[in-house]
């Protein structure tokens, strides 16, 4: 009996041991490699422990002093083995100068615990990497002057990045529009288009920043000035037979929901359906060729009339009640039924099909970021990927979509950003604004 008791509780022990004072240590790796630290560096790390489970994660940084925590993480315990979490990806963002690193060689650390009894014997980094830190951000020289937007408007940008800028761009607000390089003799210069969306609030500055891989950022404000306008406000009567002939069309055609009250439906497609075609036309514009395709003013469907202008704000009345406002970015051209519809200009068809509100569409590339857009469309008469000349016919108009009546909905668009396309239209705004910028450095490539 007593013999027995023993052998029970050394089995108890031995197994209290195996579990508990495990010894298969957490192991650890970064998914990316990382060889300079800035002021911010994005950094992937795994940590993977077989036995009790993570219990601590941390990331150090060493030059000189003792090493510094740039990042970590507590894994807490879950039951009286551990913490039961095998796996962790961390993501963190590394910033050198905020833990006061001097620039130049250093060691990266990571350590990872488990809740092994054992654990405490294993103190040292389960990782370790040379790295240097680096915290000066690329130069940043801008080169084009004056500029003068009007809000809802493009322009160009031309700077100067040094050598280690992996990214650049101009920034307007939250939107982003990225700096095209290979475009000059001069292999340091970018052009970028931008816009300054109709919803950009006041007191905004465009801006140009370049970052290092390292996440050492420069930001240097342009010289502009941004003009204030006011949009045209206009009311849209929705009839029944419009709602019974479109809605449960869209609904299904889109895969949203639909209870039957056309109201609530038709405001799902207002507002759920155009927000959801704004994120894929973004989506389809991230993409350019990087270099300008275009040449001069962009044609204009012939012979049609203008149903509605750039930023229109909408106020959509139903019965004689207002239901819901949304901003219409782009222009409405009414011309004969099923008139043929020419490209703006010469580019690449970057989308041909049926695109949420703005049904059958075709979306076509200009070059360095500038795109142009034909909705509602009856027929399409272009490939994906497809050369076009200006005033090669795309497509003829029609009413798919959200449209009442045969016409075509037209947008300019600065990598998917809606900008008012009467600036696009005139040959000598676009001299002025952009191909005299463009021109003031030699371009690779053009013969001399
Ligand atoms: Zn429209």
């Amino acid at each position: 009996m007593r013999r027995f008791l023993v052998l029970t509780l050394l089995a108890a022990v031995v197994g209290l041991l195996l579990t508990r004072a495990e010894p298969l240590a957490p192991t650890v790796a970064l998914e990316t490699p990382v060889d300079v630290v800035g002021r911010a560096t994005p950094l992937v790390v795994v940590a993977r422990d077989r036995g009790t489970g993570l219990a601590h994660v941390e990331v150090r940084l060493a030059s000189g002093g003792g090493p510094v925590v740039v990042a970590s993480e507590d894994f807490p315990r879950r039951s009286w083995l551990g913490s039961g979490v095998h796996e962790a990806r961390l993501t963190p963002t590394v910033d050198a100068a905020a833990a006061h690193l001097t620039e130049g060689p250093a060691e990266l650390e990571v350590i990872a615990t488990d809740y092994s009894w054992l654990a405490a014997l294993r103190r040292a980094p389960r990782l370790t990497r040379p790295v240097t830190v680096d915290l000066t951000p690329p130069t940043l020289e801008v080169l084009s002057q004056q500029h003068v937007i009007r809000l809802g408007g493009s322009e160009c940008a031309v700077y100067r990045v040094g050598a280690d800028a992996v990214d650049s761009g101009v920034t307007v607000g939250d939107a982003v529009f990225p700096g095209t390089p290979g475009f000059f003799t001069d292999g340091a210069l970018r052009a970028a288009l931008f816009a300054v969306a109709p919803a950009t609030p006041s007191g905004t500055v465009p801006t140009v920043v370049a970052a290092d891989r390292a996440g050492n950022r420069r930001a240097v404000r342009l010289d502009a000035i941004v003009r204030p306008r006011s949009f045209a406000e206009k009311s849209l009567e929705l009839s029944d037979d419009f709602l019974t002939r479109k809605v449960p069309e869209l609904l299904e055609a889109n895969g949203l929901a639909s209870d039957g009250d056309l109201v609530a439906g038709y405001l799902r497609v207002n507002r759920e359906l155009r927000v959801a075609t704004e994120k894929r036309v973004r989506e389809i514009c991230r993409e350019s060729v990087p270099a300008p395709l275009w040449e001069g003013a962009f044609l204009r469907l012939p012979d049609s009339a203008p149903l509605s202008g750039f930023a229109d704000h909408r106020t959509y009345l139903y019965r004689g009640q207002a239901i819901d406002h949304q901003t219409h970015l782009g222009f409405d051209l009414a011309s004969l039924r099923g008139s043929p519809v020419p490209a703006g200009n010469t580019g690449r068809v970057a989308f041909v099909g049926p695109l949420g509100i703005y049904g059958n569409t075709v979306i076509l590339d200009h070059g360095l970021g500038l795109f142009s857009l034909y909705g509602h469309l009856s027929e399409l008469a272009v490939s994906a990927g497809a050369r076009v000349q200006r005033g090669d016919v795309v497509g003829k108009t029609g009413d798919t979509g959200l449209a009442a009546g045969d016409h075509l909905h037209f947008s300019v668009m600065i990598h998917g950003v809606h900008v008012d396309p009467i600036e696009w239209w005139d040959a000598h705004w676009i001299h002025d604004h952009v191909e005299s910028r463009l021109a003031a450095f030699p371009r690779a490539g053009a013969a001399h």
